[in-house]
């Protein structure tokens, strides 16, 4: 097949189900049985495996109604790819975008007042831009921030901001939500925190509920807290790594197996024996110290390989693992194949399993002092995205 030219990438569809399965049937619940709905997090293209293929499979095929992306660019495109359900934009967008937020039925993310005022101001008469409006409660990266007071003090100061916000004439706020900056952590220390960010998010729902400020929609958790805070407050889950089959920390044991959606494969363009005392690749960081037979491979940083495995980590070829040696370059790199009987053409596995052998994410992001999103996220355009379904492949998005 055409895809099989170079370096893929196989997005398998049914692992997005049964983590998303997993997940859910993690999640905590309340006295009547019910959880957190899930809001699906599609950006940055669903963390590099292709939202083209991913987001309506999601919306057809899993029931999925929440969606959350990044950006504008990102959320009209899923509109595009056909996702009528709710598109949160979880980031910044330009308040003059107002129109096309509105346009579209997208929600809008609300971090601070002012920004609330310039949406209405940017909106026609008679129209409203729905939001959420975000509360740092430790994060510290976006949202209603209460200066130089804590606790209940915090809370009320937070609490006349939403007012505010929800008062705005052009804005019609839905709901209030916060990020968990540690929830993949069981430090105690960490554990604290959390407890601390949810306890202030919790303690804002109540008070605006008391004042009659009426929101649909109070939501913390993300991959993490979903997993191991049993909670059943948070309205909605906003299941990002976990979805593809990542853990959001490694050292953190998943109560139930995951499947990585994405598997990465390239092919051998060439073997080569080479006698003890050769050089591999650029800055001569390897020097053979035997006789050796040598693979190249047809993937490289280009392709988000990442150049940090020169001279460490290993791919799998035949079911077997071919440590690389050398600098990892744009489009290539090599790997010690000695006794593997590896040939040209041979498919090699960057990310996936092959035989009973496996390279994760993780593994890989370990080895580059990153975790496994970035690793995902990085697989870069050039890749092709082979999807799969029911064990077959049926389409590739380039
Ligand atoms: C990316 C993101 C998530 C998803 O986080 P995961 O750890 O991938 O589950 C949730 N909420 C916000 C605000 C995010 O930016």
């Amino acid at each position: 097949m055409d895809y099989l030219k170079r370096t893929w990438a196989e997005i398998h569809l049914d692992r997005l189900k049964l983590n998303m399965e997993g997940f859910r049937a993690a999640l905590g619940r309340d006295a009547a049985g019910n959880t957190a709905q899930i809001m699906c997090v599609v950006k940055a293209d669903c963390y590099g495996h292709c939202d083209r293929a991913i987001a309506p499979f999601l919306q057809d095929t899993l029931g999925v109604d929440w969606f959350a992306v990044s950006n504008l660019e990102e959320a009209v495109h899923m509109r595009d790819s056909g996702i009528t359900g709710e598109i949160l934009i979880l980031g910044y967008t330009p308040p003059e975008a107002a129109g096309e937020i509105e346009r579209y039925d997208i929600i809008q993310t609300v971090t601070e007042l002012p920004y609330a005022r310039e949406l209405a101001r940017y909106i026609a008469p008679g129209k409203r831009v729905r939001v959420h409006i975000k509360i740092d409660t430790g994060m510290t990266r976006i949202g209603l921030h209460a200066q130089g007071v804590s606790g209940e003090a915090a809370v009320n100061a937070v609490c006349d901001e939403a007012q505010e916000i929800v008062r705005t004439p052009g804005i019609c706020a839905e709901g209030i939500f916060t990020h968990l900056a540690v929830a993949d952590s069981d430090a105690p220390d960490d554990a604290a925190y959390t407890e601390n960010q949810r306890a202030m998010i919790l303690a804002v729902a109540a008070q605006l509920k008391k004042r009659l400020v009426l929101l649909e929609q109070v939501h913390y958790l993300n991959s993490a807290g979903g997993l191991y805070l049993n909670d059943s407050q948070s309205t909605l889950a906003r299941l990002g790594i976990v979805l593809y089959g990542l853990c959001p920390n490694p050292a953190l044991a998943v109560p139930f197996p995951l499947h990585p959606v994405m598997e990465l494969r390239s092919r051998v363009a060439q073997v080569k024996t080479v006698k003890a005392g050769t050089c591999v690749s650029y800055g001569r960081t390897f020097t053979a110290p035997r006789d050796m037979e040598i693979a190249t491979v047809c993937a490289g940083y280009a392709d988000g390989y990442p150049r940090a495995l020169s001279n460490r980590g290993a791919v799998l070829v035949g079911g077997k693992r071919a440590p690389i040696v050398g600098r990892v370059c744009m489009d290539q790199f090599m790997c010690d194949v000695t006794g593997l009987g590896v040939k040209s053409g041979d498919v090699a596995t960057l990310i996936g399993t092959d035989g009973c052998e496996t390279v994760t994410a993780d593994d890989i992001a370990a080895l580059c002092g990153t975790i496994g999103y970035e690793i995902v996220c990085g697989i870069s355009k050039r890749v092709p995205r082979v999807i799969f379904r029911d064990g077959a492949a049926y389409n590739v998005y380039k």
